[in-house]
């Protein structure tokens, strides 16, 4: 498994995200049974139903290039499972999720993030560092697992605002 990642993100351009994306989640479902064992069954089915062609890119504010670049050479060092199981899905997250201009309420360090309940029902405001979840402005307690909003559902957000 480390070596195709090495390969898959040797090839990350930052200006192509959707096929770097559709590489990681084709990588998934190949391996579908190896992510079951360290991921929520719910979580994992709704990042490998994720478009490329639906999703936006480059909102979050992580530095992307930095943080592939240093996990492919963790990938090149080889990585256990479990690791390399959680920065793929990490990883998919990161290039598709759309950050908002809003602080996260309960810790201040991190702006919420727009996504979706695996079950694409309901948009939810999400904090990546505190795990605090905000439903049309209120503070709600969520329990289905969160994915990234596609573009629809990140436009449908904005206009709301
Ligand atoms: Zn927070």
């Amino acid at each position: 498994m480390n070596e195709e990642l090495v390969k898959i993100y040797s090839s990350f351009d930052i200006e192509n995200m959707a096929s770097f994306l559709d590489k990681l989640v084709l990588f998934v479902k190949k391996n579908h049974s190896i992510f079951l064992k360290y991921t929520l069954p719910d979580f994992l089915e709704g990042m490998e139903k994720i478009k490329s062609n639906e999703m936006v890119f480059g909102h979050t504010d992580e530095n992307l290039e930095g943080i592939i670049n240093h996990k492919k050479e963790l990938f090149e060092q080889g990585m256990n499972k479990r690791d390399l199981c959680e920065s793929v899905l990490t990883n998919a997250w990161d290039v598709c999720i759309y950050k908002t201009e809003k602080v996260c309420p309960a810790c201040g360090d991190e702006n919420l993030s727009v996504t979706v309940t695996s079950n694409q029902n309901q948009t939810v405001l999400f904090c990546e560092e505190c795990l605090f979840t905000e439903i049309d402005g209120f503070s709600v307690e969520v329990k289905e697992d969160l994915i990234p909003a596609n573009k629809k559902q990140v436009e449908n957000y904005l206009q709301q605002i």
